[in-house]
């Protein structure tokens, strides 16, 4: 029987999920050059108003749905529609591997890991280092674990890629217990740059093997420098709301804000949490929108103000991570905001000119890999990331090294 492998994305409002042909599982190839999009789709507005929608690999629509919200209608419900709706939908196929993007590997594991009961319990324990997104995380493998306790369920973490920086990029001003215990830098995104770093070299093999930030500008925003491929920094944190300005996170904030918040404003834990997280940003800023479309559209000054925050804080953060790297050869815009918005790679880069950076209108116009001028001193791509597809690779190796094909 032909064979596929699920992907799954699970957040607090949404619940993303790709599946992938697995047509050559005998070869021991770790590379995407047999897994194919069959389709991929989402339930989001989870607790608003859930909606359902499936799509082919062109964009056809192939299946939709929305549901009054109400309490049962909840994660674990609308995971066993996208199970059930996946089901029906694979042509015949079995899904042989689950993979699932989990944003904390703690600091233990710095690559994907077979999830079995001992992993999901010390999974469990990382839900205290990101209370917002690991507990949604573990969900869909709990879920799935119960359903078929002998299926391959791999576990991919926005960590891992990170765990490459050293120590002085990574621990805190702070004294060194806490640093032992684990508060420091982690950084978030890990599977989109790990993306860019496998697809580099195709593009350009210098680039591979000098200093490049990836710009991984979308809803949420980060970047990281790159050494060779590695990780050496990040503009995330400790938590994914460090550094940029995001749709709706403040990035990096004076942390005497915090306690001005609690003591004048009388602020609690969940007060400041939603604030940070889910009320600031381009939203904050702008009061319209958290969507740097709507913004960009926009004749409100607020809109303009919150766009040209969100590029000031582009640039002063690329020139911290070109410090960091000691110079810089390359630079790759990525993600929703990177890929699509020619008008914010443009005023990016016009004030990286002192860097050497140099972008050719027509074909930053066009998105097209390369953007940067011939004369450029650093060369500039937009290459489109795959967070799915890598979390597909990772579980396929995993397949491969632990003999699940006979
Ligand atoms: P997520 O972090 O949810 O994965 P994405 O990487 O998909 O986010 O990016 C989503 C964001 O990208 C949207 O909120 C929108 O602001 C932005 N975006 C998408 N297309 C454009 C565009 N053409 N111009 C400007 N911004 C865009």
């Amino acid at each position: 029987m032909k064979e596929c492998i699920a992907v799954i994305n699970a957040g607090s409002s949404s619940i993303k999920f790709s599946v992938f042909t697995n047509d050559n599982s005998s070869s021991s190839s770790s590379g995407d050059d047999s897994l194919e999009l069959i389709f991929k789709g989402q339930v989001d507005g989870i607790g608003v108003a859930p909606k359902f929608e499936a799509t082919a690999p062109d964009g056809t629509i192939l299946a939709s749905n929305e549901w009054a919200n109400h309490p049962d209608v909840n994660h674990k419900m609308l995971l066993d529609e996208i199970i059930q709706w996946a089901g029906e939908n694979l042509d015949g196929r079995e899904i042989r591997a689950v993979g699932h993007r989990v944003v904390h590997g703690g600091k233990i594991y710095s690559k994907p890991v077979l999830v079995d009961e001992s992993v999901l319990q010390t999974l469990e324990t990382f839900v205290a280092l990101a209370p917002l997104h690991q507990p949604h995380n573990l969900v869909p493998i709990k879920t799935l674990a119960q359903m078929d306790p002998y299926l391959f369920q791999v576990a991919c973490f926005d960590t891992a890629f990170h765990t490459t920086m050293p120590d002085v990029a990574r621990n805190f001003a702070l004294p060194r217990n806490f640093t032992q215990e684990g508060v420091h830098r982690y950084g978030f995104h890990g599977l989109s740059y790990e993306y860019i770093a496998n697809k580099l070299p195709s593009f350009d093999l210098q680039a591979a093997k000098g200093r490049a930030v990836v710009a991984h500008l979308g809803s949420g925003a980060s970047m990281c420098a790159m050494l060779k491929s590695k990780s050496i920094a990040s503009t995330m944190g400790f938590t994914a709301i460090d550094g940029l300005p995001m749709g709706t996170r403040t990035g990096s904030l004076d942390p005497g804000v915090v306690l001005y918040l609690m003591r004048q404003k009388h602020m609690d834990t969940d007060d400041i949490e939603r604030l940070l997280y889910k009320e600031s940003g381009m939203l904050g800023i702008s009061g319209i929108s958290n969507d740097m479309r709507v913004l960009m559209k926009s004749d409100d000054p607020r809109a303009k103000e919150a766009v040209d925050i969100f590029v000031y804080r582009v640039k002063k953060e690329l020139a911290g991570l070109v410090a960091a790297l000691e110079g810089i050869d390359t630079l790759v815009f990525t993600a929703g905001i990177g890929e699509n918005s020619p008008q914010i790679r443009e005023q990016i880069c016009q004030g990286l000119q002192w860097l050497g950076i140099r972008i050719d209108s027509e074909a930053n116009r066009r998105g097209k890999p390369r953007i940067s001028t011939s004369d450029s001193d650093v060369s500039v791509w937009v290459i489109p990331t795959n967070e799915e597809l890598m979390i597909a690779m990772h579980t396929r190796k995993l397949m491969v090294q632990n003999t699940v094909y006979h």
